[in-house]
């Protein structure tokens, strides 16, 4: 049983009374029941079926696609990429944001719904990376509310997944994230 997550009964007994372990040390007699707070349920379905915005930036941009690509497979995590924002959970800003795509890099996320996160990628994306010049955002949370930051020039595959299974763990504790407005 997942600790922290949506809490399914075991059953230890089919004969007669069932007996059903909710959690260690605590059984209570009843077939087939799942207990659990709706904050449990929902940010469950949520961290296990992120889609994320088709959009990539530069270089960083094609690692993203080869962390798509069959070898990493994200789809076993629930992760299906989508060309539409109005669809998707987050976006990865994976690239150099110059002032030129920074409304256009905000209009996308306008787009999409709540709840919706940002994942940086790369240093480019967090702090302008090499290009300190009139031209580049010095960092793309001075334009989006970025949840997670990944490294690197440009980050590996492995450094996606890590930054999606930060962001699933953000999620995981979220409270009645569904009603505020950031
Ligand atoms: S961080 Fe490196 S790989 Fe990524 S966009 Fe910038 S220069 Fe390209």
């Amino acid at each position: 049983m997942e600790k922290g997550g949506v809490c399914l009964g075991l059953i230890t007994n089919t004969a007669g009374n069932r007996l059903v372990e909710v959690e260690e040390g605590t059984v209570i007699m009843a077939p087939n029941i799942i207990i659990t707070s709706m904050d449990k349920l929902i940010n469950w379905s949520r961290r296990s079926s992120l889609w994320p915005m088709t959009f990539g930036l530069a270089c960083c941009a094609i690692e993203m696609m080869a962390t798509y690509a069959s070898h990493n497979d994200l789809d076993r995590m629930g992760i299906i990429p989508r060309g539409s924002p109005r669809q998707s959970d987050f976006m990865f800003v994976a690239g150099t944001v110059t002032k030129k795509m920074a409304q256009i890099v905000r209009r996308v996320y306008d787009q999409m719904p709540e709840p919706r996160y940002v994942i940086s990628v790369g240093s480019c994306a967090s702090t302008g990376g090499i290009f300190n010049t009139y031209s580049t955002v010095q960092g793309c949370d001075s334009i989006l509310p970025v949840d997670v930051y990944i490294p690197g020039c440009p980050p590996r595959p492995e450094a996606f997944i890590d930054g999606i299974i930060k962001l699933q763990e953000k999620i995981k504790n979220e409270h009645f994230r569904w009603s505020r407005w950031r």
